[in-house]
């Protein structure tokens, strides 16, 4: 079983893990800080080092209950062997503001328009959102996206708590979540709780402050049916110093 670091820190780069369990094309490591491909995240990537090579992390996928690193060689890798984990951060920061900007955005929506999340996905470089029962027209994006953009300059906390399920059914928003796709074996669940705006079970990776996000661009609406309506937007650009790239030495600099 492997321990998941990012649901303690989702800001964590850089780990050292041991190889547990080598597979065809995959690894599984004792601890991770690599997010799985699930929840509409996509998959995070990056590199293990060992001791004389480096191996990209192609893609980390949940199977079988085991968080399978599927590497770009499993050569000389044996069951044992000491590694460092490092993340693409561009990356995942981009998935990080993409996924924060969606509680934001569906916080919003249920707030101004009464309508539900009832899907979510992050893309490469945007995010889309899909509520019922609405219509938006151009207005209410704009409305949509003014309302998050003040927002996010609140600088309001976000936090990460576990809570007694029949907790969250009680303060949870109605229709801001559908709970009952939640397995009710899973108590107490993982809560996201934006200061004063937004409570809701999550199992993905969020920043610190909405601040982070630094802004919202609603770009398209799609009309769907069911009274569906699907809302893409970006999140503000924001250089991150990545780790990958840089030198092994600054790689295990600050260590
Ligand atoms: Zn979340």
């Amino acid at each position: 079983m492997t321990e998941e670091l990012y649901k303690e820190d989702c800001y964590l780069k850089k780990f050292d893990a041991e190889v547990d369990k080598i597979g065809k094309g995959y690894v599984i490591l004792d601890r991770s800080s690599f997010y799985p491909q699930e929840g509409g995240q996509p998959t995070d990537q990056g590199k293990l080092l060992l001791d004389n090579e480096e191996v990209d992390v192609q893609e980390v996928r949940k199977e079988k209950g085991e968080i399978r690193h599927y590497l770009s060689s499993t050569d000389g890798i044996t069951k044992g062997d000491k590694v460092k984990g490092v993340l693409d951060w561009n990356r995942r920061y981009k998935f990080m503001k993409l996924h924060t900007g969606q509680h934001l955005v569906s916080a919003v929506v249920l707030d101004m328009y009464k309508a539900d999340t009832v899907d979510s996905k992050i893309h490469s470089d945007y995010a889309e959102v899909v509520f019922r029962p609405v219509s938006f027209s151009e207005e209410d994006l704009e409305k949509i996206e003014n309302r998050c953009n003040s927002l996010v300059k609140e600088d309001r906390g976000i936090e990460v708590v576990d809570m007694p399920r029949d907790e969250v059914e009680e303060r949870m928003e109605p229709g801001r979540a559908q709970l009952d796709k939640i397995p009710s074996s899973i108590d107490p669940l993982r809560v996201i709780k934006i200061e004063g705006l937004d409570l809701c079970p999550c199992g993905g990776t969020h920043l610190r402050d909405i601040e982070e996000i630094g802004g919202i661009k609603v770009f398209e609406k799609e009309s769907l049916s069911d009274e569906r309506e699907k809302v893409k937007f970006r999140t503000r650009y924001t250089p991150v110093q990545g780790t990958i790239g840089e030198s092994r030495e600054e790689e295990f600099s600050g260590q």
